[in-house]
């Protein structure tokens, strides 16, 4: 019997994630300095951990509602408003999710029906097509480039689209490349989903994490005619360095969230009390502590750009999250051949770009949200990787 025959043809049709390939390479070796894995190199700020610990010593140990918790619903729907002007109900149009992770999983299962596509923009983060086509759709991308700034334009995405065409996602500021969206851009991309009935999922987990003090964030939610056609996914995992808790939650009109609810009562039933406890402690008092993480971010953020151009690896300014997507095509190597070549001659570990879809070759993912002394330590592995294959 073989047990590959078992395994749903689903399944077996998705890749095992290019970041979790080449990291079991660097699994359990304590000389290597990684700039691979996409989470805060800070812990969770203490005041919101001692919220967790003070919940448990309480005994809040019990299941919540399948929708979260009333009370972080509530705080959940003050900060979208504030943030991103957009007005959700907390008790019909918010849903608290294990992680962002959680929620992009039911938005798909939720939306789609088997065969209808997904139009995407790439280099992206690498569960977007795996998502989609777990749940019987089509993923299709549409390549940015570094050129544009890896930012996409409605008139590319108009290209794909087709009469399967029912949903767009959107993921700004962009893991893996930093990018953000202009106004004016997310402006036609909006008309463009109206004039074609789509439904767009917006990822904007990195919201927080934007470093031009003249750039301001704008949610496609907000853009007039969207709120009803856009799922805004949302978590706690980047800016507040809460990966570990695994909370995130959706904002959707009242339909789109009770089909996401009916797959989440049965699949996760909620999220966990402790972390949904500690995310509230995390909106009403979190502020000070991500703009001081948001700071540190934009010294490293400013300084690895400058040292990836300095030596001769072109690198685009990200406007936000904290990766940068160095261009190593000058090298002649495959992203896979440079990101092997410097893990095993450096022992610094970045990861290969294909790992984000097929316009990430010829690019590096590295995470600053790493202190800057292993930053600094870092390039000089690169520098050294670089001369070796001159010489
Ligand atoms: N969306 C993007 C764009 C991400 O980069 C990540 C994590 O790297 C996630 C979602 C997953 O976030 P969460 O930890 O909330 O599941």
């Amino acid at each position: 019997m073989s047990l590959e025959d078992k395994i749903s043809k689903q399944v077996r049709s998705i890749p095992r994630s290019g970041i979790r390939d080449f990291f079991e390479l660097v699994l359990g070796r304590n000389d290597v300095i990684s700039l691979g894995v996409g989470e805060p190199d800070y812990s969770t700020p203490w005041h919101i951990r001692e919220a967790a610990i003070y919940s448990l010593e309480r005994g809040e140990t019990s299941y919540t509602s399948n929708l979260g918790l009333e009370k972080l619903r509530r705080s959940i729907a003050a900060y979208v408003k504030g943030h991103f002007e957009v007005d959700y109900d907390p008790a019909r149009e918010i849903l608290v999710t294990v992680g962002v992770s959680e929620a992009l999983d039911l938005a798909c299962r939720a939306l789609l029906n088997p065969g209808d596509e997904l139009i995407y923009h790439e280099p992206c983060y690498v569960s977007y097509d795996p998502s989609v086509t777990l749940a019987y759709g089509v993923p299709v991308p549409v390549a940015s480039s570094a050129e544009e700034g890896f930012v996409v334009k409605a008139k590319e995405i108009e290209r794909k689209i087709t009469p399967r065409t029912r949903v767009l996602m959107l993921n700004f500021p962009t893991n893996p490349t930093g990018s953000v969206m202009e106004r004016s851009e997310l402006e036609n991309i909006a008309q463009l989903c109206i004039e074609n009935d789509l439904i767009v999922i917006t990822d904007e987990i990195y919201s927080e994490l934007i470093y031009e003090e003249n750039y301001r964030h704008v949610s496609i939610a907000s853009l007039p005619g969207m709120r009803d056609r856009t799922i805004l996914l949302h978590g706690f995992s980047k800016a507040f360095a809460m990966t570990g808790f695994r909370l995130g939650y959706s904002c959707a009109p009242a339909e789109i969230t009770e089909a996401m609810m009916k797959i989440h009562q049965y699949s996760m039933l909620c999220a966990p009390i402790t972390s949904q406890v500690a995310a509230m402690e995390a909106l009403e008092n979190g502020a000070a502590a991500v703009a001081s993480m948001r700071r540190d971010y934009k010294r490293r953020r400013d300084y690895i750009v400058r040292e990836f151009n300095d030596m001769g690896l072109p690198c685009h300014m990200p406007g936000g999250a904290f990766y940068v997507f160095p261009d190593i095509r000058s090298t002649g190597l495959s992203s896979r051949d440079f990101a092997s070549g410097l893990l095993e001659s450096e022992n610094v570990a970045a990861v290969p770009g294909d790992a984000f879809g097929a316009s990430g070759e010829g690019f590096l993912r590295c995470c600053y949200a790493t202190d800057l002394e292993l930053i600094k330590r870092a390039l000089e592995g690169f520098r050294q990787f670089l001369a070796s294959l001159k010489g």
